[in-house]
């Protein structure tokens, strides 16, 4: 436990880990405190494609704890670097909400409509704002052969009152029933997602944690990037999958007010 103090760089999910839906969870506040006066960094780690940065932000405002750009690294971002390293300005279409899209484009990606023009990848996210004829354009690119990514593959997101609702990797899945294509899936567990971050604080991954409610993303992704990995039970994980998981957690806490009262 002890070691948990030389932390230098916490990177945390956000849904199951600090807040559920509109509602943070206790300790948080106290938490993000406690990192601010001791000098220590935390960078949000998101796998939600359906938002924006500034969206982000402006729910952690709300939410009373201290954000800016430099705390944010989401799988939209994520997959934009993955992209632009293959092809700059590429054309892409995009099965995403309306946010996504906007950050792509701002990132220099032409944002295609038409299916029949030429275009480099189909880019599925978690789009809460699905509808068929999305899914037929998508198929349609896929049985022809187009790359294919996803911005990250979890497969449910929590909302309140213990409710699940399809995220993008059901999406995919329901993609690959319709056309047998798998996408490379962006976002947690890559490693990228800390190494990129890592080198962008200057911390070495000896003094990065990973926090997160998730074993198969959020635990799974420190585990590949060779950093520590807490896993609190406030979201999608309960203490006897810990038992039964392939992705050990370093540390597993009821919530991050354990984790808190260690750091403070
Ligand atoms: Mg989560």
């Amino acid at each position: 436990m002890e070691e948990l103090k030389n932390i230098q760089l916490f990177l945390l999910d956000m849904d199951g880990t600090i807040y559920i839906d509109n509602k943070l969870i206790d300790g948080a506040q106290e938490f993000f405190e406690t990192l601010i006066n001791q000098k220590k960094n935390y960078v949000f780690l998101t796998n939600n494609s359906s938002k924006g940065v500034e969206q982000y932000l402006k729910k952690l405002k709300n939410l009373n704890i201290k954000a800016n750009n430099e705390n944010m690294f989401t799988s939209a971002q994520a997959t934009a670097i993955f992209l632009k390293e293959k092809k700059d300005k590429a054309s892409l279409y995009v099965v995403g909400t309306e946010s996504l899209k906007k950050e792509l484009a701002l990132q220099g990606f032409i944002i295609e409509e038409d299916v029949n023009k030429h275009i480099d990848y189909l880019v599925v996210g978690y789009d809460t704002e699905l509808n068929y004829e999305k899914l037929r354009k998508a198929c349609y690119l896929l049985n022809r052969g187009i790359e294919y990514v996803a911005t990250n593959p979890d497969l449910v997101c929590p909302t309140g009152d213990n409710e699940f609702i399809p995220d993008c990797g059901s999406i995919c899945n329901m993609l690959k029933t319709a056309t047998n294509r798998e996408p490379i899936y962006i976002g947690k567990p890559r490693k990228e997602m800390v190494e990129i971050v890592s080198n962008m604080k200057k911390i070495p991954l000896e003094n990065i944690a990973v926090v997160g409610d998730r074993l198969y993303t959020d635990i799974a992704c420190g585990i590949n990037a060779g950093v520590k990995s807490i896993c609190v039970l406030t979201g999608e994980t309960k203490k006897e999958d810990i038992f039964e998981t392939e992705f050990k957690p370093s540390y597993v806490f009821n919530s991050i007010k354990d984790l808190y009262n260690i750091i403070k």
